[in-house]
């Protein structure tokens, strides 16, 4: 999963990037609305974090201008906490959750992940495949009840089939929402992290369409 942090001061960032990073996402940070825009316009993300108040562009008009071109990327806006009317301006111009400064880290992760499950419509933090069952909360898999521990790009390829189980996935989506921007793209690493998956889970999990990409079968399928 790939986050987008757009925020101009520079320790917010830090945390931000932190507190995301830690979570398992590929993160980017902006501190240039116009930047911002651009990227996002240009590049899957799967959720923006948006401070509101940043030089340039500002975030409302970067919130606005997103949602007027179709770019319907999950977002949290920051705001300070005196500026309530901020928070239901942001809301109204599309804003899917905000934040109010100063925060815990754990605040943004848990409204984040709600956001994430929202969006791709789980309605828990477990996903479930047959006898495979992925807790995103506390990142563990565990097929048949037996704890499978996975390094996080590991966990991120497997987490992100699952979030998109029934539907083929190719490899430079996968590439796209797995590594961070300028993170060199070698485009044998999605096999080889396929190849190591499957050692771990059997080869039954991760399903292969032939010259599209990879998929998991959909629980109710
Ligand atoms: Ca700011």
């Amino acid at each position: 999963m790939r986050a987008l942090v757009v925020e101009d001061d520079a320790r917010i960032a830090a945390t931000l990037d932190a507190a995301l990073s830690s979570a398992g996402l590929a993160v980017t940070c902006r501190a240039d609305g116009e930047e911002a825009w651009f990227l996002a316009g240009t590049e899957p993300f799967d959720i923006i974090v948006l401070d509101l108040g940043l030089p340039g562009l500002d975030g409302m008009t970067l919130l606005k201008r997103w949602r007027s071109e179709g770019v319907m990327t999950p977002v949290i806006i920051l705001t300070a906490r005196s500026h309530w009317a901020e928070r239901v301006d942001g809301i109204e111009a599309g804003a899917d959750d905000y934040l109010v400064k100063p925060f815990r880290p754990e605040e943004l992760l848990a409204r984040l992940r709600a956001i994430i499950r929202r969006s791709s419509g789980h309605a828990t933090s477990r996903i479930e495949i047959e006898d495979l069952v992925i807790d995103t909360r506390m990142k563990e898999v565990t097929r048949g009840g037996v704890p499978i521990p996975m390094p996080p790009q590991e966990y991120r390829l497997l987490t992100y089939l699952a979030h998109k189980a029934g539907s083929v996935v190719s490899q430079l989506e996968l590439t796209e929402h797995l590594y961070a921007q300028d993170f060199m793209r070698d485009s044998n690493s999605i096999e080889k992290l396929v190849g190591r998956v499957r050692k771990r889970l059997g080869n039954d999990v991760i399903k292969t369409r032939r010259g599209f990409g990879y998929f998991v079968e959909s629980p109710d399928a």
